[in-house]
């Protein structure tokens, strides 16, 4: 007998209609289901799928949720990835997030029904734990900060050479700098800057002094730089405010990182203002941190610009959870010690040897990425796999990324929470069984 399939392609409202596709609208959005729908009468059409598998192929391909970013497992070894999203966030800061997602107290307050300032209590907990700092200010990430710098602080910006630093994918710090409008007085050379370099740059013209920490590389050999605690006694008195950009976002000092500057130091060593990322070192959303003297603060914040840069409810949530909450995963990724990763790497890799795969545990070197501490590994161990699982890994459900090193796929264990083990062993299984 010869049926034109055609005939039998289920329709598009009664497969909408079906409960199961039904709930999935209710929750996906209908347009959503109904995109998933048109594809699948596609493969039928097609001959590729029989009629009656329709239900279950529309809830195959149906998203997780109704935005497309899905959660993926880092098993690259970099701890702040940026092509995965930076810092990922504590459960603490995940829960603050969905709580403050709706309508919420942001800038309300609920004893006297006036209108509060908003986010006080994350900028609160920003000063708490950065006690040398008088006030904070939180716009959308790090550039934004310098930004507003650049243009509520205005006029001549004085920098050296050796701090013109690119960030990332093409974006330059001194260019944002000039798009603000504001005039770079460049000093010292690209290796070599003085004391004297900077005072000869001084003039009524000049806005204030940007020191850029050059995050994501080092000069070694003849260099001199000139650190924040010998500039800010020569600017004492001259009413030109001293602008550190430290990037990474320690609070304080880690000594696992004895090179990355921190907030409070930078700030007790002299300088008026400290600029940092939230979603590098800190653990926390993506967000600008600004701290330092109350009364720049106060300018930045009554600057026009401030307006456009100020972060939503949900980022001072998941700050303020991050800074007061259990420490982030990425402080828990920076202090795991090396034998409770070899531990992990162990237990994984006779996990999947048992199943019959080619697996073992191997020490390895995790960075801290995100352009911090570019010349400091971080001891690490991972499962190693053949070459051929990193492409299936990556496209599997959830998405592993590790990284290629030589004939091996690794997945480095320092950047994976453990609570994520099992899926990962269970992601790698699924590949690795697949052809059985
Ligand atoms: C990462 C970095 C930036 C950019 O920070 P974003 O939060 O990504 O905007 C700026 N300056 C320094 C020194 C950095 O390390």
């Amino acid at each position: 007998m010869i049926t034109d399939p055609r005939r039998q392609v289920p329709r598009t409202d009664a497969l909408l209609a079906d409960p199961a596709l039904a709930a999935a609208g209710e929750r996906l959005g209908r347009a959503l289901v109904k995109g998933a729908v048109q594809a699948v009468q596609q493969r039928i059409r097609d001959g590729e799928l029989p009629p009656e598998a329709a239900v279950d192929a529309v809830l195959a391909v149906l998203p997780a949720t109704a935005g497309s970013l899905r959660p993926v497992l880092n098993a690259t070894g970099v701890l702040v990835h940026t092509n995965l999203g930076r810092a990922p966030l504590s459960p603490a800061a995940v829960e603050a997030v969905v709580a403050a997602a709706g309508t919420t107290d942001v800038e309300l307050d609920l004893a006297t029904g006036r209108r509060g300032p908003r986010g006080e209590a994350a900028l609160a907990a920003l000063v708490e734990a950065v006690p040398a700092a008088e006030a904070a200010l939180v716009v959308n990430n790090c550039a934004a900060a310098l930004a507003l710098v650049a243009t509520a602080l205005g006029g001549d910006l004085v920098i050296a050479r050796g701090e013109l630093v690119e960030i990332g994918d093409g974006f330059r710090i001194p260019e944002l700098l000039a798009a603000t409008g504001a005039r770079l007085r460049e000093v010292g050379t690209t290796n070599r800057v003085t004391l004297a370099d900077y005072r000869a740059a001084l003039g009524p013209g000049t806005g204030a002094v940007l020191k850029v920490h050059p995050s994501n590389f080092v000069v070694r050999g003849f260099t001199r730089s000139v650190e924040v605690a010998e500039l800010a006694p020569a600017l004492a008195g001259t009413g030109v405010p001293l602008v550190a950009d430290v990037g990474s976002g320690l609070l304080a000092p880690d000594p696992v990182l004895p090179e990355e500057p921190d907030l409070q130091s930078t700030l007790a060593a002299g300088a008026d203002l400290v600029l940092a990322s939230g979603d590098k070192l800190l653990g926390g959303p993506q967000a600008g941190l600004v701290l330092g003297r109350a009364e720049l603060v106060q300018r930045l914040r009554r600057h026009p610009l401030y307006r456009a840069l100020r972060v939503d409810k949900t980022t001072l949530a998941a700050l303020e959870a991050t800074l007061r909450g259990p420490l982030p995963p990425v402080r828990a990724m920076l202090a795991a010690d090396l034998d409770g990763l070899r531990a992990r790497a162990r237990a994984l890799a006779d996990r999947l040897a048992g199943a019959g795969l080619d697996a073992r545990a191997v020490d390895s070197e995790a960075r801290v990425g995100g352009g911090g501490a570019p010349e400091h590994p971080l001891p690490s161990a991972a499962v190693s796999l053949p070459p051929s699982f990193a492409e299936p890994l990556r496209l599997g459900r959830p998405p592993v990324v590790g990284y290629v090193d030589g004939d091996r796929t690794l997945l480095d264990l320092r950047s994976v929470p453990p609570a994520d083990d099992e899926a990962l062993a269970a992601a790698v299984l699924e590949v690795g069984l697949r052809g059985d």
